[in-house]
């Protein structure tokens, strides 16, 4: 088995007042190579007392880490909304690419990214990036997903009008992802689309919706309290490269059923069609998803 690797990072700005970045900030004595089978997390450390903290998982495919800016954008946003001191995003990189060049060169494996609000008391934010062989998503790219929409309990506009619910942040609060996931299985299916309570289109547990309408290629907008998906990003790119157009608006509920297409998209799986919905079978174009699939899977960034 392949075996994973970890770094421990450093991961916040803390420089003292006037000081000059590049001689008190050496990224070298901030990530740290450790053991991922000894133990490394303080029991009172927030990320699993609480699960307070945020997270990242990048795709690391043939040897390029994907998505690098879009992920540590994204990161960076979620660090904003739970308040987690700034993060001084180069060393994060820096670790995330360290985990990837050490670990064993298969063709396709993850890094994820944790940061967490620290110990209890001490407010300085854990962090370490694990290079690790994912699940395996081979059945689900070639034979596609079964999909139940479940209501997600929150009206689209959640972000506007309670940020405080966190909505549209990665953190470490997955239970819910996970849940969700064996609420599918026991319908018979196998992924799940979350509906806002008004009706609207959001996203997977771990991945963003894609409709084909005619030419168009849709997502849902990201103000919904949803991630912005850095799969979904790179995808749009290939496909208005492929002549299509690209949109991101509001979906409503019924457009799922009525669309030319239907796919799910992360950094894991890359991208999976959707083959059932709610029980009823839906066309799919497996010709397309191969395409697509293999573009997502060769890009270079
Ligand atoms: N939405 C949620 C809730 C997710 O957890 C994820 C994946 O981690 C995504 C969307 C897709 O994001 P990405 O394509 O960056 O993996």
């Amino acid at each position: 088995m392949t075996k994973p690797v970890l770094v421990i990072i450093d991961p916040a700005i803390k420089l003292p007042a006037g000081a000059e970045r590049s001689t008190v900030e050496q990224s070298g004595d901030r990530l740290r190579l450790a053991d991922p089978d000894q133990p490394q997390i303080n029991v009172t450390d927030l990320g699993v007392t609480r699960g307070d903290g945020i997270f990242e998982a990048f795709g690391v495919s043939h040897g390029t880490v994907q998505a690098v800016e879009p992920h540590l954008s994204r990161l960076a946003r979620s660090a904003k909304l739970l308040d987690l001191p700034e993060l001084d995003l180069d060393v994060i990189e820096q670790g995330v690419r360290l985990a990837a060049r050490e670990h064993e060169q298969v063709p396709f494996f993850m890094v994820k990214l944790i940061v967490t609000r620290g110990i209890e008391g001490v407010e300085e934010p854990t962090a370490w990036a694990l290079a690790f062989v994912g699940d395996d998503y081979t059945a689900r790219q070639q034979s596609g997903v079964k999909v139940v929409t479940l209501d997600r309990g929150y009206r689209h506009d959640v972000a506007q009008t309670s940020p405080w619910l966190l909505q549209g942040a990665k953190t470490l609060s997955y239970a819910v992802n996970r849940a969700v996931i064996r609420e599918a299985k026991r319908r018979g299916a196998n992924e799940v689309i979350f509906i806002s309570s008004d009706g609207y289109v959001l996203e997977g547990p771990n991945s963003t919706v894609i409709l084909k309408s005619g030419d168009t290629f849709v997502t849902p907008r990201t103000d919904q309290g949803i991630l912005v998906g850095t799969t979904q990003h790179a995808l749009f790119g290939i496909i208005e490269s492929m002549g299509y157009a690209t949109d991101y608006r509001y979906v409503e509920q019924h457009e799922l059923t009525a669309a030319d297409g239907l796919w799910m998209v992360s950094s894991g799986q890359q991208i999976s069609a959707v083959v059932e919905l709610d029980g009823n079978p839906l066309d799919h174009d497996h010709e397309l998803t191969q395409e697509l699939l293999k573009r997502l899977v060769e890009r270079s960034l």
